[in-house]
Parts: structure tokens; sequence; C-alpha cells
């Protein structure tokens, strides 16, 4: 019983970090010192958003600015869902088009609703010129 209770608390904990603004961690190429721990250009967990970038690059170029938008919508997608509901998903529609649907590893990932929807908004960012989502 005392594990649910850890369960639960960690669960609550996760969804309501997902609800603090967004933190950008800036890892140049990815490393966090001499490890690599970063393989795409950002990702997002909670309220973290982290980049494949130095501070500078991030703060003053769109294309960056762009990736943390994209981010931040992963970052609604868990305030929604909650991060493990968030996770599940994500990760069950995935197995679901590399297995059933026998998509590559990329195909299946481009075509994630969860990704289709970051990649809308920051499209939309790019066009726009102006930071309308964060
Ligand atoms: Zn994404």
């Amino acid at each position: 019983m005392i594990s649910f209770y850890i369960f639960l608390l960690l669960f609550l904990l996760s969804w309501a970090i997902s609800f603090l603004p967004q933190i950008r961690v800036y890892l140049p190429e990815g490393k966090f010192h001499s490890f690599k721990i970063l393989y795409t250009a950002g990702a997002s967990f909670l309220c973290f958003c982290f980049l494949q970038c130095s501070q500078e690059e991030g703060e003053s170029s769109m294309v960056w600015k762009g990736v943390a938008v994209h981010e931040f919508v992963h970052q609604k997608q868990q305030r929604w869902l909650s991060p493990l509901l968030f996770g599940l998903f994500y990760f069950g529609e995935w197995l679901f088009r590399k297995c059933i649907l026998r998509q590559g590893w990329m195909t299946a990932y481009e075509n994630l609703i969860w990704e289709k929807q970051a990649e809308r908004a920051r499209f939309a960012y790019l066009q726009s010129g102006k930071n309308r989502f964060i």
C-alpha cells in the first residue's frame, strides 16, 4: 500500500512540475560535460526543455527558438495528460506505428500526432516571426 502512495505522490508531483514555466537547459552538441546525452535538436521533460546549442545561440537564433516552441508544445501535452500518460500514449503510438503499421523508425516518429502538433506550432512561429506560444 505504501508503494501506491509513493507512486501517487510522484505521479502528482511530476504533473505539477509540468505546469511550471519552461526552463531551457542548453547542452551544446548534446553534451553535459563530456557525456553525450541529447541525440536530437531538442527534448522536453516536465518543465525542462533541453536544447542542443549554447545559451547564446538559443537566445539569438529563430531556429533554436522554434525548437523551444516545439518542445513547449510537448510540455503542454504533458500538462493535459500528465507526464506519465503522455509518455505512454507517445511511445504506445510509436510502437503501434513501428510494429503494427510497419513504418520505419523515423517515419513512425514523424507521423506521431504529438510531433505533428508540435511541428505545426514551430512552423507557425517561424512564419509569424513572433513568439506567440511562450
Ligand atoms: Zn517533438
